[in-house]
């Protein structure tokens, strides 16, 4: 069973400010306009790179579910998306042309709700990937699937497509819970959907969870776990929900006297860090659980583990390209990002075949801060010297500032900073992005600026 020392209430409610995910650094919000098609596509050409993620973003949703602030659009016309598709295919064919020497080792469909589509526009959409890219035998193919508006047979379809990840968002069991996020559900239904897929073949099953839900109680969510253990998923993905109404127009549908204040939300979390490592699984990172079999497991105890704008993974030398609207790619020391509303999405591929809106050149700076931060989240360590090697710093004197916001920490015995390495202790696990943020350069300028979920 996972160790709760990093549980400690003091000193999560001390450290419990707002901070970026850090799936990227620097983060989207870096990303500059003056980032142009041209300067991605010869980020692609000149990459010696091979291995390649695919990322496509699918942005249609059957309805508004009240806590969500992804970027998405909420229709009942399935025929919009044969005209996305129309746009997308072409990017897909462009963007293709110039990565004739990459090898996909892993495809992921997000959202929205990649499952809007029906099964003649996913296929239509799968041939048109396997004609244009290069697919390595055995790699990941997942989905993002919404359990409401499809029938189990589409487990079929996906799997006959060459699927083998499938990820279900489930978010909490209880029925007074859902009317409140507007996200009415069947159990018994997403029972049905994990037992076909476990049939047909999947390789891995992920059920998305959320805690500080409106009316979500101690009661309401160990019934929430008793139910995921029936489900017995792979992996599981536990975030938090972070409530910004000012920001994100859908969940001002979320009174504020419905929602569990801080002290129970740490519960809340709590109760699922402690129950599903009950279960057997694997705390992963900050916010994953998975089986001691499953990769992830396995690469968080071989000190593999990465991230990226999907989470932790176990893909190190994929660089990212993302398309469809409002995706961001990653190749090499360059990011960069689509037009995020439909109607630019569509001009811009009209006229160009591609849509960068912008993105981001790293300096040398930002490859060195996002080295460490990565090391930090991944592995809660990082070795100076290795980065002293490898950029050619000096560590001490190059993050002078860094190392001394880093004193409250070690103050708090959190953080161990040694002549050799930085080490986060375990009971600061769940502080890791808190840390993180000492180290990232962009961060005054973000301060007092709600631009970032709390960290819990
Ligand atoms: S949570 Fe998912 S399904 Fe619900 S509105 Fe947002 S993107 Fe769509």
């Amino acid at each position: 069973m996972t160790d709760l020392a990093f549980f400690d209430p003091r000193i999560l409610e001390k450290y419990n400010t707002s901070g970026p995910r850090y799936t990227s650094y620097p983060t989207a919000l870096e990303f500059n306009s003056q980032f142009t098609n041209q300067d991605f596509t010869d980020a692609i050409e000149k990459s010696n790179t091979t291995d390649l993620s695919l990322y496509i973003h699918i942005p249609f949703c059957h309805s508004l579910c009240y806590y969500c602030g992804c970027n998405k659009v909420v229709t009942r016309h399935a025929d919009k998306a044969d005209d996305y598709l129309d746009y997308l295919l072409q990017e897909i064919k462009y963007r293709a042309s110039s990565c004739s020497n990459k090898v996909i080792r892993q495809l992921h469909l997000g959202g929205g709700t990649p499952s809007f589509l029906s099964k003649e526009q996913l296929t239509r959409l799968i041939v048109c990937l396997k004609q244009h890219f290069d697919f390595a035998q055995n790699a990941e193919l997942g989905i993002e699937i919404d359990p409401r508006e499809i029938k189990t047979d589409l487990i079929d379809h996906l799997y006959h497509l060459g699927f083998n990840r499938l990820s279900i968002g489930v978010q909490d069991t209880n029925p007074k819970v859902q009317k409140a996020i507007n996200r009415p559900q069947s159990f018994g239904f997403i029972s049905d959907l994990i037992a076909r897929a476990q049939t047909v073949g999947f390789k891995s099953v992920n059920i998305d969870l959320i805690y500080g839900l409106p009316h979500q109680t101690i009661s309401t969510f160990t019934q929430t776990l008793e139910d995921v253990k029936v489900l017995n998923p792979d992996r599981i993905s536990l975030f938090s929900y972070a409530h910004l109404p000012s920001r994100f127009a859908a969940q001002r549908k979320i009174r504020d006297e419905w929602l569990p204040n801080a002290i129970e939300k740490f519960a809340l979390m709590k109760l699922a860090i402690q129950q599903l490592s009950e279960q057997g699984y694997d705390l992963i990172g900050l916010d994953h659980f998975a089986k001691p079999y499953d990769e992830l497991a396995l690469a968080q105890q071989q000190g593999k583990l990465h991230r990226n704008f999907q989470g932790y993974t176990t893909q190190k030398d994929c660089n990212l390209v993302g398309l469809g609207v409002s995706a961001i790619s990653k190749i090499d020391n360059v990011y960069s990002q689509n037009h995020k509303q439909l109607k630019d999405y569509y001009q811009a591929i009209s006229q160009q075949s591609q849509a960068v809106e912008k993105g981001l050149l790293l300096s040398k700076d930002d490859k060195i801060r996002q080295y460490v931060i990565s090391e930090l989240m991944c592995n809660l360590s990082v070795d100076k010297q290795q980065v002293e090697t490898l950029f050619d710093i000096e560590f001490e004197s190059y993050f002078a500032d860094a190392l001394k916001s880093l004193v409250v920490f070690e103050n708090d015995q959190l953080v161990c900073n040694t002549q050799q390495q930085i080490n986060v202790a375990p009971k600061a696990r769940l502080l890791i992005r808190n840390v993180c943020m000492s180290f990232d350069a962009y961060m005054k300028n973000h301060l007092n600026q709600n631009r970032f979920s709390k960290l819990i």
